[in-house]
């Protein structure tokens, strides 16, 4: 008998979800019913100008801002416990205090604008306050990507367009708790860059009849970018990477285009190759590396028509150009959308590759199954 994760789906009195993995957590009944919980300014806006919507989002300009660090550890909200989740628990996704998007946004009347419905929740990897995907046990690591094939069937079940589990690391990329956790958004929209991959996987399609997933897949394996691969993962520096150390952990078997496609097996590779890749960040400069870890599934098949050449695949994105300077998205990258990059690819890889890996003993990890909770 394999391990069982119990789930419980909770609904806090001030209207947000949570599903919290583990032992009986107990209750959210009792809590305040005003929490800061704010959506009442959510909207959406179309820039004619680049044909692309802005999220604006009023409320979250009353977030808590700086790092919780030094004396203020103790009023993590994410610990057990805490203010977000008051009992012991294995891990927990709930919806954000401050969404961009929600299911509860308002409806909004008149030209160029629209509701911002979606989801904005919070992954909680595990109850200990300290530690990164690079130092959590080969176990927990495996029931963090459970837990994203878990939420992740939910959103896109609810009917999302596009669903995106990621982690801002570091006070770098602006992460104002340092507990580990990651991030889940899901939109009632394409995002541009989706239809930028969407496009490209139909023209790739349509010019080389050939599925643009496997070529890149071919391309990386074995060559001069790649940092490390198992037998369902390959770990490389992209072709034309746009961040000096940008990794893409990229799917090799065709028709795994989304963490709910994922095999048992699949899931202990993907963790693996996660585990090793943040591992080599921090090894690179010999410090916690920020980034941004990016997970890009599959949109729905009526976006378009080669989408079942879309391999599932992970970015990571730090910003870091050396130990001590920092590449900034400034003008150009941002008016335009041009990338310089002052790293060659190769180099960059070869560098990634060069740092020693962290073997871990993997033996009789074992993917839970998760099974609504007992009440
Ligand atoms: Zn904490
Ligand atoms: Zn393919």
């Amino acid at each position: 008998m394999g391990r069982v994760l119990p789930r419980h789906d909770l609904v806090h009195p001030d209207g947000r979800s949570f599903a919290v993995y583990g032992e009986f957590p107990g209750t959210l009944e009792g809590q305040p019913a005003r929490t800061g919980h704010d959506v009442s300014g959510l909207h959406r806006r179309f820039d004619r100008l680049t044909g692309t919507w802005v999220l604006v989002s009023p409320a979250r300009n009353t977030r808590p801002g700086g790092q919780v660090t030094g004396p203020q550890e103790a009023a993590c909200p994410l610990c057990p416990g805490g203010p977000e989740l008051p009992w012991p628990y294995e891990l927990a996704v709930f919806d954000n205090r401050f969404p961009s998007l929600s299911p509860l946004a308002p409806p909004v009347t008149g030209p160029l604008v629209a509701p911002s419905v979606g989801r904005c929740q919070v992954v909680v990897y595990t109850p200990e306050h300290d530690g990164s995907l690079a130092t959590l046990t080969p176990q927990q690591l495996t029931s963090v990507v459970a837990v994203w094939r878990d939420r992740t069937a939910a959103l896109w079940a609810d009917g999302h367009i596009s669903v995106m589990v990621f982690e801002n690391r570091g006070a770098a990329i602006g992460a104002t708790l340092s507990h580990p956790h990651g991030q889940l958004y899901a939109f009632g929209h394409l995002p541009p860059v989706t239809a930028a991959k969407i496009a490209a996987h139909d023209a790739h399609r349509r010019d080389h009849r050939a599925c643009l997933g496997c070529t890149l897949v071919a391309e990386d394996d074995g060559g001069d970018r790649v940092v490390v691969a198992n037998p369902s993962f390959v770990v490389a520096v992209p072709f034309a990477a746009r961040w000096p150390f940008e990794v893409h952990v990229r799917a090799r078997r065709h028709g795994l285009g989304r963490l709910a496609d994922l095999t048992d097996t699949e899931v202990v590779h993907l963790a693996q190759a996660v585990h090793d890749l943040v591992g080599r960040y921090d090894g690179l400069f010999g410090f916690e590396l920020p980034l941004m870890m990016c997970v890009q599934e599959a949109p729905p098949p009526e976006t378009g028509a080669a989408l079942g050449d879309w391999h599932l695949h992970v970015e990571f994105l730090p910003p870091h150009r050396s130990a001590d300077r920092l590449k900034v998205r400034a003008s150009v990258e941002t008016a335009l959308g041009v990338f310089i990059n002052d790293t060659s690819p190769e180099e960059g890889a070869a560098r990634l590759a060069a740092v020693p890996g962290r073997p871990l003993s993997w033996h009789g990890v074992a993917v839970p199954s998760i099974v609504a909770g007992r009440r």
